[in-house]
């Protein structure tokens, strides 16, 4: 939802009040609306009443993690998510789990960051996929907003990785994606030289939606550049 002004509005779930404070006043002088949540009960009212275009997420708080709330809401809305760890140690589960986190700042963080990262993800087009809900490309068919891939009318079960790689992809059928833009998108804060992430799950989506998985016809590789999705 964008207020009448125009302005992009943030849920802050944080229960520590010196980082909510700041939070508060800091964002607001940066051009956002601030809903201020300090629970995970009060965040799962305010997602339902306030509509916001991101959320900043605590990890742990008082009524439960916030990596399972990512998880959970992201089930049912597309609301960019950037998650708050404490600890370099809860960098790693956030990025390992794939709980479908936009990015993520460690505290402690500087307000200029972690503006810069809103900014940087609520310019994501995040609505790229939104503006087609259903894409179909041989005998494959992608319903973007129930997050299902069927072939020839058959369901294929994708981790939600495997269907985000999907369907950034298939936003840009027959055109190369880069192996840079597939990282930048899906795995944000992944060194770039770890790039077996990418070729893994390039290789498991092949195994699920390729007749010939040695073979593939539609998830294409271009060597030295990177993937395209082909009719
Ligand atoms: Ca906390």
């Amino acid at each position: 939802m964008v207020d009448p002004e125009g302005r992009s509005v943030i849920l802050v779930v944080e229960d520590e009040p010196s980082y909510q404070d700041a939070l508060n006043v800091g964002l607001t002088v940066e051009g956002f609306v601030v809903v201020a949540a300090h629970s995970l009960a009060e965040a799962r009212q305010l997602l339902m009443s306030s509509k916001p275009d991101l959320i900043l997420l605590d990890v742990m708080l008082p009524d439960g993690s916030g990596v399972d709330f990512c998880r959970e809401i992201h089930d049912s809305s597309t609301v960019p998510v950037i998650m708050v760890t404490a600890r370099s140690s809860e960098v790693d589960v956030v990025l390992g789990l794939e709980i479908g986190a936009a990015d993520y700042v460690t505290k402690p963080y500087r307000l200029r960051e972690l503006v810069a990262r809103i900014r940087a993800v609520l310019r994501r087009p995040a609505s790229e996929a939104a503006t087609d809900e259903l894409i179909t490309f041989g005998p494959l068919r992608m319903d973007l907003l129930r997050r299902a891939v069927s072939r020839d009318g058959v369901d294929i079960e994708l981790s939600r990785k495997e269907f985000d790689l999907l369907a950034l992809l298939a936003s840009r059928l027959g055109q190369v994606v880069t192996r840079e833009h597939c990282l930048d998108t899906l795995w944000w804060g992944l060194e770039l030289s770890d790039t077996r992430t990418l070729d893994t799950h390039v290789k498991r989506l092949r195994q699920k939606i390729e007749l010939d998985p040695a073979d593939p016809k539609h998830l294409v590789t271009i060597r030295g550049v990177g993937f395209r999705l082909d009719q």
